[in-house]
């Protein structure tokens, strides 16, 4: 088919499309981070039923993370609380400098007045964020999360119970450091972490690695019973 002239018109379309759709989705995802507001972002309700008011956008990219999808990100599923904001990039730098080759896939976080954020069940106020787990090769080099569209943009990977997928683990020790400097940074901001949610398999796996056995009250925060959804591929944290 695709040596016939309709084939080869439907193959120079996707291209044609793909070219003009990438640069759209990179100035639309950068021009919100653009035109973001001000003025001290509001959190009203809760995680469950609220809202939100001059919200801030999480960049597409920055030092140590990228988004899990351009497309996402210029839709405008990316929102959070001013403070929240502030608190992801701080901790996704100091981690930067501590392993460079590592980038955190964002995921999603919440829409810019809040409210419902299909298919999420909180992520209402602003005060809720996904992030996609630190995963390494088999050679223990970190790779990015493949979050590839065909994967639902990659939460619909799933690892095992001892969190191996393919050629990819999870990083256990990484996430228990990654989650120590998000504490250090919503604290340097007023915040504190309320809720973290991995699937429960991995609770144990990330507390005997040697940053998980310094989490101290960080450890209380992590969720043990199973949540709506098995959070294998990514991790989910609400502040307050
Ligand atoms: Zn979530």
């Amino acid at each position: 088919m695709i040596g016939s002239p309709r084939g080869k018109l439907a193959a120079l379309t996707i291209v044609t499309v793909a070219a003009i759709a990438f640069p759209a989705l990179l100035a639309a995802a950068w021009l919100r981070v653009a035109l973001d507001s001000s003025v001290p972002s509001i959190s009203r309700g809760t995680v469950n039923s609220g809202s939100l008011e001059h919200a801030r956008m999480i960049p597409p990219w920055g030092p140590g993370f990228s988004t899990y999808s351009l497309l996402g990100s210029a839709l405008g599923r990316q929102y959070v609380h001013a403070n929240v904001r502030d608190t992801l990039i701080a901790a996704f730098a100091a981690h930067h400098t501590s392993e460079p080759e590592r980038v955190f896939a964002t995921g999603e976080t919440g829409l810019p007045g809040g409210g419902r954020i299909r298919p999420h069940r909180s992520h209402e106020n602003g005060m809720s964020v996904d992030i996609f787990m630190p995963v390494d090769a088999k050679n223990g080099t970190p790779r990015r999360m493949p979050t590839w569209p065909w994967t639902k943009f990659g939460y619909a990977l799933e690892f095992d119970t001892t969190g191996n997928l393919g050629v990819l683990h999870i990083d256990f020790e990484a996430l228990a450091r990654f989650l120590r400097e998000v504490d250090t940074e919503a604290r340097a901001r007023g915040l504190r972490i309320e809720r973290i949610i991995v699937t429960p398999e991995y609770v144990p796996l990330l507390l005997e690695t040697a940053s998980g056995r310094n989490l101290g009250e960080l450890a209380t925060r992590l969720t043990r019973k199973p949540a709506w959804v098995r959070h294998d591929e990514h991790f989910h944290i609400d502040f307050a």
